[in-house]
């Protein structure tokens, strides 16, 4: 029976304190196409072949099977197997005892300390040969299912991140900034009823909207639209400090800012160094007072247990529309905090 393909480029390490098993082995394991094998005499040799120390701890292992002669002076093959399998990166790794030795007593040794299989002294090739595939090829298939696991991880983390994120300006889209709304409110309430922090408990928000941008649109089309989205995006998100600090693509030409930890003033400041930051980048708007493109803010904090999320939206909201009919590229804010929601 020919090895599959991979099965040759598979790596085996033989453990036998006996030159003639050696040779034996490696002249069954030969016959059946195997090239890629390393004889070694002793567990501590086998133990500094398959780099056991080696960093990192998860590294990949050196050998794809381990043949391990059971009876051999100082570490026998039974600790020798304990040892190796204690060890992360050989975990997987299948180990198939060779022995003359078959009672039952010893068998089950062998196996407890991680062997999967065991072969007779004096080595059959066909038997050897056998055993070594199937533990090849179920390493193999091992191999396989951990790569599509990993891929797996991996699609997975990839597609909850483009699931919070705007695909036009490429920041946090209304979805994930509603999650981290509710979940920043839960902290800020948990902190504002624990008696260790009643200096914290405070959470802001500044709603945002583009002055004009309809007009703008009407003036340089929807593709310069966009642009301008992307841009003004831009300035907001490198405007917002910290790295808790979330700028989020609300919806149209309205963004949000979500502060946590912080109280009315803070929110006013961050407010207005957004709205000053996207007028010096001179976005040109020939259909603006300015000449350029402007925001329009409304910053509201709140520091309240029992309120909802809702309310602090409703307030800034409230708020931006002021500063909106107050003649736009403005903040208002309030330094008082949102107490309840009247
Ligand atoms: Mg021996």
């Amino acid at each position: 029976m020919e090895p599959p393909e991979s099965a040759i480029t598979q790596r085996i390490l033989i453990v036998d304190d006996s030159a003639g098993a050696r040779l034996l082995i490696e002249t069954a394991l030969r016959a059946q196409g195997h090239s890629r094998f390393t004889s070694v005499d002793s567990a501590q040799a086998a133990f500094h072949a398959l780099a056991m120390d080696a960093e990192p701890l998860n590294a990949p292992p050196e050998f794809d099977l381990i043949l391990m002669d059971l009876l051999m002076p100082e570490i026998d093959g039974i600790e020798a197997c304990r040892q190796i399998k204690s060890c992360p990166r050989y975990t997987d790794v299948p180990l198939i005892m060779v022995t003359a030795e078959e009672s039952p007593a010893c068998l089950k040794a062998a196996f407890e300390a991680g062997a999967m299989d065991y072969v007779r002294k004096p080595v059959n090739r066909v038997e050897l040969g056998a055993r070594v595939q199937s533990a090849l090829r179920l390493k193999q298939e091992m191999d396989c299912r951990k790569a599509h696991e990993r891929e797996l991880v991996e699609l997975t983390e990839k597609l909850r991140r483009l699931s919070q994120v705007d695909g036009l300006t490429e920041i946090a889209n209304r979805r994930h900034f509603d999650e981290e709304l509710v979940r920043a409110w839960r902290r800020a309430q948990r902190q504002y009823e624990s008696i260790a922090q009643p200096q914290n408990g405070s959470i802001a928000l500044v709603m945002i909207d583009i002055d004009h941008f309809k007009s703008y649109n009407d003036e340089y089309g929807h593709l310069a639209g966009d642009d301008c989205l992307r841009r003004v995006a831009e300035v907001l998100r490198t405007a917002a400090k910290r790295p808790f600090d979330l700028v989020a693509r609300y919806g149209g030409e309205e963004f949000a800012v979500l502060l946590p930890d912080t109280g009315g003033a803070g929110a006013e400041v961050v407010a207005e160094q957004m709205r000053a930051a996207v007028e010096a980048s001179d976005i040109p708007h020939g259909r603006s007072r300015l000449g350029r493109v402007t925001i329009s803010c409304g910053a509201a904090a709140a520091r309240v247990s029992g309120l909802e999320p809702a309310s602090l939206i409703a307030t800034a909201d409230r708020r931006l529309y002021e500063a909106k009919h107050a003649g736009r590229n403005r903040v208002v804010g309030a330094a008082e905090e949102v107490r309840s929601c009247a």
